[in-house]
């Protein structure tokens, strides 16, 4: 998602690489789940988020749908994101003991909290959100530590193609008539969402495939 802020206002000033050190450790959130509440349509999921999910509870996308996520319209394209339900808008994997009940397959957005991505000229650097996480004394972690994520290479790479390929398409689909614009992102959603991805195989390769198809396509439609 697009975001028109000036990086000193909401940063320590500083990029970070995976492999620098950052002041983002809330020792565990020991009891707070201040940014599991309250975040409206603001936690996008991407396809690994999605496969993830499907694939870590076993339920399909459109059962993650009935009651766990739901559907916006993000700069002109449909997204899934984390639903906020209840009298106190909390994320329905929020448990009753203030903790995330889908830790180990969290999105992507949560692993980062409270830290952000800067892209710039085809790829990314993570910044430190200052304002964001609500614990005082955070203490310093390895960026790749915070993220927890396996093949962070991989993982990088995969999150830049898609941002990028997000960006391009937001842009073609100003251009484009009403009538398109539904039908495309009918196709976005059955090709990286809707279609079941397989657990048992890696997601990088799979996404890999069907974004190369997805661009073939879009070729096809944009010229
Ligand atoms: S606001 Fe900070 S300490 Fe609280 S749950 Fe979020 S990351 Fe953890
Ligand atoms: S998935 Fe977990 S960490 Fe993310 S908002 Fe929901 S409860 Fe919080």
């Amino acid at each position: 998602m697009k975001r028109e802020v000036r990086m000193e206002d909401i940063s320590d000033g500083k990029f970070y690489t995976a492999n620098d050190l950052v002041k983002a450790d809330c020792g565990d959130c020991e009891g707070c789940s201040a940014c599991c509440h309250g975040m409206g349509s603001s936690i996008v999921l991407d396809p690994l988020d999605i496969y993830r999910l499907t694939s870590g509870m076993q339920v399909t996308f459109e059962r993650l749908l009935a009651d766990k996520i739901e559907l916006n319209v993000v700069d002109g394209l449909i997204l899934p994101n984390l639903k906020m339900s209840g009298e106190r808008e909390c994320c329905t994997f929020l448990n009753e003991e203030g903790r995330c009940s889908i830790h180990a397959i969290r999105p992507g957005i949560c692993r980062l909290f409270p830290l952000g991505r800067y892209y710039e000229k085809g790829t990314f650097q993570y910044f430190l959100q200052i304002h964001e996480c609500q614990k005082e004394n955070r203490t310093k972690v390895k960026v790749k530590k915070w993220i927890d994520t396996p093949n962070l290479k991989k993982n990088e790479k995969y999150i830049s193609d898609w941002h990028y390929f997000l960006l391009e398409v937001q842009g073609k689909l100003l251009k484009t008539e009403d009538e398109t614009v539904k039908k495309i992102n009918m196709f976005l959603l059955q090709s990286f969402f809707l279609e079941p991805y397989k657990a048992e195989e890696d997601f990088y390769v799979q996404f890999d495939e069907r974004l190369a198809k997805v661009k073939e396509t879009l070729q096809m439609i944009f010229g």
